[in-house]
């Protein structure tokens, strides 16, 4: 960085920290974002009188609730729940529910921000919000659940609709919950509408969308290599997690040629030197946490417990499990074994300390805002066919996000005169904030100081 984007990030994070001290997620993100378009603010009259990136900053609003609710033993529950309607400029707030212990505003905060950029990055009209609760639904009955659903809609449902704010799902929350609270919303609603998306088929979900992360990393994944002259073909790749994203984006990476050798889970890592093959593949997926350990049969995968997916030599990295999940010595094992592509399924998976070491090593990385933006596309997509009262075909919806993610490549592609990297290849990372940052502070300008 030079000295004067140094100064100029100084100048903006003293500004913008007051007002959410104690966010260190949050602030992360804002400063790596900012540190990446605060010359190109500079640069633009209309954006500097806009104020525009201090602007995107703020969230337009932070719905905090309590919920309350009685479990099967008769007894009461209470969590708290969120909705950070971050910003509705380009189309109705847009973004994913979690349901994971401990969760905080600061981190729903941080992923309402990044959302805004991965959903300009798509070309849809998608604004963007982040919610949930701090609730733990593993081990939790079905009646629990249901339960559990009433009281938090009860709440939110008053603050969302089809083009208002539509969540979808996200940790913790899959296709049978959404079923619930899409449900759950048309009763409080007393009408008909896509409230959600990632619906089950029946309640008005779109094909192809519970695949749609993993595929769209893969896609995306595949453009990223295509630039450098190489494909998936017996590359080996080290996927983290063991949930929707990292599944499918398994199964389709090994349908592309790939040799998948890791998946993971809170306890370890499942090994398979020489690529899962599906028999191995549908057993970790399909293994419950008790059973996981030891595989029933030989399969060829080991469980590497109390160890993490990065030291197996891999030549691409998808961590798709959580925030924060790569650290610097990860990094280090990832580079010195010569791994020399990765794509983020999750939403910021890397420390600073880690995608700067990546960086310095350079492996080639793409941003969560661009990698794993094929699931909110596919909402988007699901909010077209819910708004025009039809149902696209699987093969339609997969071409669609294909073509989305191949988008996305070539908006990344085109700010490469100022997005590059010192072996010369494109920035991702830089790019991904310059090119969502242009759509985002363009509308900021368009719509005034409104
Ligand atoms: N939770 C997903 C994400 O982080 C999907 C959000 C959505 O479909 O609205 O992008």
């Amino acid at each position: 960085m030079t000295t004067r984007t140094t100064a100029l990030l100084d100048q903006f994070m003293d500004q913008i920290t007051p007002r959410h001290r104690g966010d260190d997620e949050f602030l992360q993100a804002v400063k790596e974002v900012a540190s990446d378009v605060l010359t190109i603010e500079k640069a633009s009259h209309a954006f500097t009188a806009a104020r525009a990136l201090e602007r995107l900053c703020e969230a337009d609003r932070i719905i905090s609730f309590r919920i309350t609710w009685r479990d099967d033993a008769g007894d009461v529950q209470i969590n708290q729940g969120w909705r950070v309607q971050h910003s509705n400029l380009l189309g109705p707030y847009k973004g994913g529910l979690r349901w994971v212990p401990g969760l905080s505003r600061s981190v729903l905060k941080f992923l309402a921000f990044e959302q805004a950029f991965k959903n300009a990055l798509t070309g849809l009209p998608l604004g963007a919000a982040k919610g949930g609760a701090d609730f733990d639904p593993a081990g939790r009955s079905m009646a629990e659940i249901e339960r559990f659903v009433l009281a938090f809609m009860a709440e939110l449902s008053a603050h969302i609709g089809p083009d208002r704010d539509v969540p979808a799902g996200d940790i913790g929350v899959s296709g049978v919950e959404i079923g619930l609270m899409q449900r759950a919303w048309m009763q409080y609603a007393r009408r008909w509408g896509g409230a959600m998306t990632g619906k089950p088929l029946p309640l008005g979900g779109s094909d192809v969308r519970a695949e749609a992360t993993g595929y769209g990393l893969i896609y995306f994944t595949a453009a990223m290599l295509a630039e450098q002259g190489e494909d998936f073909d017996g590359k080996r790749l080290a996927i983290s997690g063991r949930g929707n994203v990292s599944s499918h984006a398994a199964r389709k990476a090994m349908q592309m040629g790939a040799k998948v050798i890791t998946l993971s889970g809170r306890a370890g890592t499942w090994h398979a030197a020489d690529g899962f093959n599906h028999d191995a593949l549908d057993w970790v997926l399909g293994a419950s946490d008790d059973q996981a350990y030891t595989p029933a049969k030989d399969l060829g995968v080991t469980f590497l417990e109390n160890t993490r997916p990065w030291g197996m030599d891999p030549d691409i990295a998808l961590p798709c499990a959580t925030q924060n999940e790569v650290e610097l010595a990860d990094a280090k094992a990832l580079a010195d074994s010569g791994c020399r592509f990765l794509a983020e399924g999750a939403n910021m998976p890397l420390t600073a300390q880690a995608e700067a070491h990546l960086s310095k090593m350079g492996v080639t990385q793409a941003p969560g805002k661009a990698a794993n933006a094929g699931g909110v596309a596919v909402s988007g997509l699901e909010m077209q066919q819910n708004a025009s009262f039809d149902r696209w075909s699987p093969a339609r919806v997969d071409q669609a996000l294909h073509d989305i993610m191949c988008d996305i490549h070539a908006r990344l592609k085109a700010e490469r005169s100022s997005c590059c990297t010192e072996t010369g290849q494109i920035d991702y990372r830089r790019a991904a904030n310059v090119a969502g940052y242009r759509k985002l502070a363009q509308a900021v300008v368009d719509g005034g100081a409104i």
